[in-house]
């Protein structure tokens, strides 16, 4: 069996071998980018990432003016430095990939999810797992409590919102996330044969993406003068300032029952374009690694799961024993 490929965590996830950091939050040399998500992204001397994240980053100035990106088609394997890099789709937001890796010299293989989902989206290509030996994975909604209802019966909820806040002659603001949360909401009302008008950021957004989102509602840009009959969707924490006003958060959190309150909103519905926790156990089932490493959340709470059902599982970047110096073994 061949040794592992060595993961280490000096404040953020290296892998020494291939001098390679994975979405680490500053600046490095050499750097694989997940997704376009503002906590994924700094500006690299060598950014490895999706053509759809590349064309992301240029769009929201976010790639170092000098640096080199190397943008990957999914699926393609590409030969580097004594490495196969192989980009998957990860199901979290339009253009977002895991990084799968094989050491050339011995075929020791690793997987990187990034943020990720396997629940197929309306707006991101569908998940696809490979079978590694180490599995790094996103545990963001890591605890067994966090378990999603089904997406359609949460579009459901939505354009109840939507379609009582209408007749009552209000106006309806779905809030979610310039980039991810706003396009999936967008491909949720493309059947509700509503207009539909956006704030700014989620426009700019849209635009880049509208090629890769299939058949989209009526949007525009929003004007407070012409809004009524509209569904807004606007980022949170920017509810415009108009009479009649209603607002829905989409959000995994929305999962906690203190989440309308916390969000100062009238309705928080968990749309997530993350992985829940028996989504979190499946990928494990699927990749079969030997050693896996958790980032993210509960990372702490779901090793301890994990070491109890027998898997090698670590918490990486957690206060906990293993934070330092981990290495092949
Ligand atoms: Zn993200």
């Amino acid at each position: 069996m061949s040794p592992l490929i060595a993961v280490t965590h000096p404040r953020g996830i290296y892998l020494p071998e291939a001098d390679l950091w994975l979405d680490p939050h500053h600046g490095k040399q050499r750097a694989f980018v997940s997704h376009a998500h503002s906590d994924h992204v700094a500006r690299h001397d060598l950014t490895i990432c999706s053509e759809i994240t590349h064309q992301l980053m240029v769009v929201r100035k976010t790639a170092k003016k000098s640096g080199t990106v190397m943008s990957l088609p999914m699926r393609q394997v590409v030969e580097w430095e004594g490495w196969e890099l192989r980009l998957l789709p990860a199901g979290h937001i339009t253009g977002s990939a895991m990084l799968h890796l094989t050491r050339q010299a011995d075929g020791a293989t690793l997987l990187y999810t990034g943020d990720y989902k396997l629940r197929q989206g309306l707006s991101a290509e569908k998940c696809e797992l490979m079978q590694a030996d180490t599995l790094i994975m996103e545990t963001t909604f890591g605890l067994p409590k966090y378990r999603f209802p089904p997406a359609e019966q949460i579009i459901a909820q939505m354009l109840g919102f939507v379609h009582e806040t209408l007749a009552a002659g209000g106006v309806p603001v779905l809030l979610g996330y310039s980039l991810g949360k706003a396009q999936e909401i967008l491909c949720a009302l493309r059947d509700a044969g509503l207009p539909v008008m956006v704030h700014p950021s989620v426009a700019q957004i849209t635009s880049v993406l509208a090629p890769h989102l299939g058949r989209l509602p009526e949007w525009r840009l929003f004007r407070a003068d012409e809004a009524a009959g509209h569904v807004l969707v606007f980022p949170p924490g920017s509810k415009p300032d108009l009479p009649g006003v209603r607002t829905a958060m989409l959000s995994g959190w929305a999962i906690q029952s203190s989440a309308k309150y916390r969000y100062g909103v009238d309705v928080a519905l968990p749309l997530s374009d993350h992985a829940d926790h028996p989504e979190l156990h499946e990928t494990i089932e699927i990749v079969k690694p030997r050693r896996i490493y958790l980032v993210h959340g509960s990372t702490r709470e779901f090793a301890t799961e994990l070491r109890a059902r027998g898997h090698d599982a670590r918490a990486l970047g957690a206060e906990d024993q293993l934070e330092l110096g981990l290495t092949t073994g």
